[in-house]
């Protein structure tokens, strides 16, 4: 009806401008924070069935003075939205190996360190021009870097992807598919990319005591990655009881709030580095 037409405008605009604003400020506040360096680098290990720690993701954190530590889950999807997040990937990606590097230089055994690439950034025709000078730069061994895309790089060029993770490969640095079975998988590109690990996404390992789809989708991968000869990681274990289901299910490494929140630098070193 008419009027019900005029009341969805008079309701919804207000709230589409209000939205595009606080989107602006947003912006704004990250441009500020990439050049006042208000990001920190957390870490989490990923760990294998005794627990022990053969990696770490990197998880980057904003410490706005307002609202103390804010999520990446509320800024990355806008950054992704302009080039912002090309100087925040370049930004995690040369901190992450000055801390490695950091780490060697005193005498700590440091195991590989994963970020978090966004498709944006991977698209980048200079990406691993990229990866390399950060390592060069920092000249710790490469094998210590790995990166996480997500299964839309599958999908998009794929003939760039091959050729990117070809050359990455040939350097060390490891591959991990992130949030895997929640995009749109192309199964058949798994044999083609020179791929390390996948890693189930913590939305089917949530609900793996209580539904049984999600445990067989977990357990088809599993199985589907040791064929393909792919490690596979599961994120966001959070129970005994989930990481006892993996484990049946012949999951190998694992990582979540069960072992441990991610850490900052001084933290996770603390923790997990001081006893390697
Ligand atoms: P992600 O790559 O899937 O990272 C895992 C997220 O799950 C992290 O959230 C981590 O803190 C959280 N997590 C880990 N274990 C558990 C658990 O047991 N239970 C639950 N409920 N959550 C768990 P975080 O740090 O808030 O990051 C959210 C997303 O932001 C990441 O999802 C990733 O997509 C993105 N992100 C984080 N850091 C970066 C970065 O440096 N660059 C880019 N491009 N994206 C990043
Ligand atoms: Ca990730
Ligand atoms: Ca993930
Ligand atoms: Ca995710």
């Amino acid at each position: 009806s008419k009027a019900g037409g005029r009341n969805a405008i008079s309701f919804f605009q207000p709230s589409m401008q209000e939205a595009a604003d606080q989107r602006l400020k947003l912006e704004q506040y990250l441009r500020t924070a990439i050049d006042k360096e208000g990001f920190m680098l957390f870490f989490q290990p990923q760990v294998d069935r005794s627990g022990v720690m053969l990696g770490a993701e990197v998880l980057i954190r904003w410490e706005q003075v307002e609202q103390g530590i804010v999520s990446p889950a509320d800024f990355i999807s806008v950054a992704e939205e302009s080039s912002l997040i090309l100087d925040i990937g370049l930004w995690v990606l040369k901190k992450t190996c000055q801390q490695i590097k950091e780490w060697l230089v005193m005498g700590i055994h440091v195991p590989r360190m994963s970020v978090n690439v966004s498709s944006r950034q991977f698209r980048q025709p200079d990406f691993v021009e990229q990866i390399k000078a950060a390592i060069s730069d920092s000249q710790i061994p490469p094998a210590l870097l790995g990166i996480e895309l997500t299964e839309s790089v599958m999908i998009v060029d794929i003939d760039d992807t091959v050729t990117k993770m070809k050359a990455l490969k040939k350097l060390g640095v490891s591959i991990a598919i992130d949030d895997f079975g929640t995009g749109y998988s192309s199964l058949a590109y798994l044999k083609r990319l020179p791929l390390d690990v996948l890693k189930i996404d913590r939305g089917f390992v949530r609900d793996i005591l209580t539904d049984t789809n999600d445990a067989v989708i977990v357990e088809t991968i599993i199985s589907m990655a040791r064929h393909l000869k792919l490690r596979v990681i599961a994120e966001g274990v959070e129970t005994e009881d989930q990481f006892d289901v993996l484990k049946k299910q012949g999951c190998l490494m694992f990582q979540g709030y069960h072992f441990s929140r991610p850490l900052s630098a001084v933290r996770f070193a603390e923790k997990y580095l001081a006893n390697l």
